[in-house]
């Protein structure tokens, strides 16, 4: 027997071909007879081509969950171990591509060139290849951007109802990364195919999907497919932190991978237990989500950054699923549907949602004009409830309500509009200087859409100096004071 230690994956695989037989195939599961070295996670070779990966076990058989067509397979057919675990074509080919859990290319573009397998159940990085995670990753949303800043290398879940903007965050994080070098993996699991050929479209027309892999599981296929899904996903995203390179990886969603390894559970046979989950479920995700991280520069430096979606019902976050992934993760982006209702949108809910990285993932300047922003927003939020049993206000009242009606209305965007840092550093800084209540919303609107453009285009040297500093040196902020009072001027004259 040779022993052939794998240095990546650490599991030691024996080299025997045993040679089974199928004794039962039922809803995507095979029941294998005669491969008693077979171990978890081990691939098998079904009749036609078709593989299967071993992940049930009872005295006599092993069980196994079919990756494609189960209808070909029949008892009494042969299965053969293979020495190998599951893998995944890798390489920067997957770009602008469409492929399913196992790489294979869904989009009929033609054969995909792959430059490496990488194994699609790795081991996290460990803390001694880690660095802390600082750099930020802009998302284009204003609220994240300045309250719960996300930096590279992170895990951030963005949780909420159904049909609250959860995958439009996402997108326009993608948009966002346009210029940025950020590579983007969309994973799709558990959806209808004509969402996803949505997304693609929005991905198409904002020129981002060359730099975009779509993978796609959706509800049509086997239920190994959506269960690999995200697995796989991490892998093709491995691939880019190992090569010294920046990955965004979202999965949408979480909650629907935990039902199809639910159902998977139940049919190998596994002991149910809260919720009809099996055991293993918390270790399910965090296994998976433990693989973000930011790499040391001997690594190169590479990191991959992780946007989970977990769905959740009448906005309960203390379902089972959805606090397993809270406690897994970085910090939470709540969703709160009534305020997507009232048309706050992105319907954020500030009070909710966290970043446990904190501000050290913002730039300078975007960490001054943030603070104090979230507190602000918040006692105009109860003041508003306030006033609705009071009539009368004080002058010092009224002004604060009036601060809080802008800043209400600067922290709203539409989907796919992303909001550049230097936009995010003029808007905000132009609001701490007090400078935006007196407009009227129409004002308003033409200095959030047209500021940055006019000072690119009168001061190009000061455009030039926030777009690379990032930071609100005295200079800049004389410089801004004076082109923001040119604006205003300008905008006075055109309404004339
Ligand atoms: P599902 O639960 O079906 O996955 P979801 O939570 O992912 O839904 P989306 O599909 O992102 O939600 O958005 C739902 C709808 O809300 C879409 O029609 C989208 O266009 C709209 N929407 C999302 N964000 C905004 C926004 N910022 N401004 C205006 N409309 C928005
Ligand atoms: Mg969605």
């Amino acid at each position: 027997m040779k022993a052939e230690v794998k240095k990546e994956i650490n599991i030691p695989l024996f080299d025997i071909r045993e040679v089974g037989t199928v004794k039962d195939v039922r809803r995507g599961i095979a029941r294998i007879n005669g491969l008693p070295s077979c171990i978890y996670g081990q691939l098998v070779q079904l009749s036609n081509g078709v593989k299967g990966i071993v992940m049930g076990f009872t005295e006599n058989d092993v069980m196994a969950i079919i990756l494609g067509e189960d209808q070909n397979i029949s008892v009494g057919d042969e299965a053969t171990s293979l020495a190998e675990l599951i893998s995944i074509p890798v390489g920067n080919g997957f770009l602008g591509r469409v492929v399913n859990s196992l790489g294979e290319p869904l989009d009929g573009k033609g054969e995909i060139a792959s430059v490496d397998a990488y194994p699609v159940f790795r081991d996290a990085p460990g803390v001694m290849e880690r660095e802390p995670v600082i750099d930020p990753l802009s998302t284009g949303v204003k609220i994240i951007d300045l309250a719960i800043p996300i930096g590279k290398g992170q895990r951030e879940l963005v949780i909420g109802d159904r049909q609250t903007g959860k995958t439009s965050i996402c997108i326009d994080s993608i948009i966002n990364q346009k210029n940025s070098g950020v590579v983007c993996i969309y994973c799709w699991i558990g959806g209808p195919q004509i969402a996803l050929k949505k997304i693609i479209h929005t991905l198409q027309e904002n020129n981002v999907f060359k730099n975009t892999v779509i993978l796609s599981a959706s509800a049509d296929t086997s239920a190994a497919e959506q269960y690999l899904a995200p697995y796989a996903a991490s892998a093709l995203g491995e691939y880019f932190m190992y090569n010294g390179r920046d990955a965004l990886v979202i999965f949408d969603d979480l909650t629907k991978h935990a039902w199809i390894y639910r159902q998977m559970s139940l049919l190998l046979e596994r002991s149910p237990g809260r919720e009809a989950y099996p055991g293993d479920i918390f270790y399910l995700h965090s296994q998976l989500l433990e693989r973000a991280a930011k790499l040391k520069k001997e690594k190169g430096s590479g990191s991959m950054t992780f946007l989970p979606i977990a769905e959740t019902l009448q906005g309960d976050i203390t379902g089972y699923i959805q606090t397993n992934l809270i406690s897994i993760t970085d910090g939470q982006i709540y969703i709160n549907s009534s305020l997507f209702r009232e048309g706050f949108k992105p319907a954020i809910d500030m009070g909710f949602s966290v970043s446990r990285i904190g501000s050290r993932v913002q730039y300078p300047a975007i960490k001054e004009v943030s603070s104090g922003l979230r507190l602000e927003y918040s006692q105009y939020r109860e003041m508003l409830r306030m006033t609705k049993l009071r009539t009368r206000l004080s002058d010092e009242a009224m002004k604060k309500m009036r601060r809080g009606e802008t800043l209400h209305e600067i922290l709203m965007q539409p989907n796919n509009c992303p909001v550049s840092t230097p936009e995010e550093i003029c808007l905000f800084y132009a609001f701490s200087r007090g400078v935006l209540e007196p407009l009227d919303p129409g004002s308003l609107k033409a200095f959030m859409s047209e500021f940055f453009a006019y000072l690119q285009e009168n001061d190009s040297a000061l455009a030039v100096l926030i777009e690379n500093k990032k930071d609100l040196t005295p200079e800049v902020k004389s410089g801004l004071d004076k082109n923001i009072a040119a604006f205003f001027r300008s905008l006075h004259e055109r309404k004339k």
